[in-house]
């Protein structure tokens, strides 16, 4: 297949776009780097199976060529209000992303007669009041609030994809990603897994916000490409939750960071209005995943640190 991946000199467009290629597809890849990186697919450069195109999703896109796969990944993600990539920083471009950016793609996916699948997020849950969350549970979302740039955006691209599926026949999908890792993401996301993966290869004490009993749940990034793989290939509308169903909280996570990275510095226990800001609780339910694609992740956590941690540390010049 000639496959489109929009946002693919991201962290998971550059996963996909790796193993799509790989796998013996051509992928055409579009990004305007505004929080991505030319670096993530450098190494594409000489395949003869990539090529590129520096475009904005939010304008008008023209791919020559047949497509037969459109993959909408292209949209800020990171959730840390201190980083200048973060969503919460750039708000208006995120609406875009997800409004205009979604509108866009799936034009290219009507004109080719291609297939569609949407990158949502676990996000468009909200705060949930429900656990783990199923893909019928509709969330709870602040439309006025902080994250609704993002939230609200993807809970419209969700609605388009469907619109164009009911209206004009297009042949989408639509993946809830919750949290992933690995190689090529942002270190400065905020999330829990690069901050205290960042202070344990600097040998410092891990900081735990509030009691730590805080949950996360993480899924490797390759865990979660063969996922979406499985359900771009499947015929599967409606949407479906990819992540990692193991939940621990946050202590049990630090803890095995520093055992991993054998940092001998500790916990450092911090209280702060950030605890009762992040979400207390986030779980994929997966039985759709499992049901319809046959899919469960296969990387446990030490695993997947074993395999992020040599990026982290060229990242943070200690390779
Ligand atoms: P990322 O920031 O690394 O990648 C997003 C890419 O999109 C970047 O390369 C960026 O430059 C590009 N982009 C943004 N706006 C664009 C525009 N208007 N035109 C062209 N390119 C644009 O983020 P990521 O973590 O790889 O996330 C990719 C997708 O997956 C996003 O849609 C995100 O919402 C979704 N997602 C990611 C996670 C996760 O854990 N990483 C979780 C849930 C959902």
């Amino acid at each position: 297949m000639r496959i489109l991946i929009t946002g693919a000199a991201g962290f998971l467009g550059s996963h996909l776009s790796d193993r799509l290629i790989t796998d013996g597809h051509q992928v055409v890849g579009l990004d305007n780097f505004i929080t991505g990186s030319p670096n993530n697919i450098a190494h594409l450069a000489a395949s003869e199976n990539f090529i590129f195109y520096k475009r904005d999703v939010s304008e008008y896109i023209f791919i020559p060529g047949k497509v037969d796969a459109v993959l909408h990944f292209a949209s800020p993600a990171s959730p840390n209000p201190q980083s200048p990539l973060a969503y919460f920083n750039l708000p208006i471009q995120t609406m875009k992303a997800g409004a205009l950016g979604t509108h866009n793609t799936l034009g290219v996916a009507k004109s080719n007669n291609a297939r569609y699948l949407l990158a949502s997020t676990s996000e468009i849950y909200g705060d949930p009041t429900v656990h783990p969350q199923t893909e019928d549970y509709a969330g709870n979302v602040d439309p006025t609030g902080p994250r609704a740039v993002y939230d609200e955006a993807k809970r419209f691209a969700e609605s388009l994809t469907l619109a164009y599926h009911r209206q004009h026949n297009v042949d989408t999908r639509i993946v809830r990603i919750f949290n992933t890792y690995g190689p090529r993401m942002d270190l400065e996301d905020g999330r829990a897994l690069p901050n205290l993966l960042k202070q344990a290869l600097l040998k410092q004490p891990l900081t735990i916000y509030g009691d730590g009993q805080q949950t996360r749940s993480f899924c490797y990034v390759d865990d979660l490409v063969d996922g979406l793989l499985r359900l771009l290939y499947s015929n599967e509308h409606m949407p479906v939750n990819i992540g990692n169903p193991v939940e621990m909280s946050l202590l049990q996570f630090a803890e095995i960071i520093n055992r991993v990275t054998q940092n001998p510095a500790g916990l450092t226990f911090v209280s702060d209005a950030r605890s009762s800001r992040d979400p207390q609780r986030r779980r994929p339910d997966i039985t759709r995943a499992q049901n319809i694609l046959g899919w469960q992740p296969k990387i446990d956590l030490e695993e997947g640190l074993r395999r992020t941690i040599p990026y982290f540390k060229e990242k943070l010049g200690l390779a």
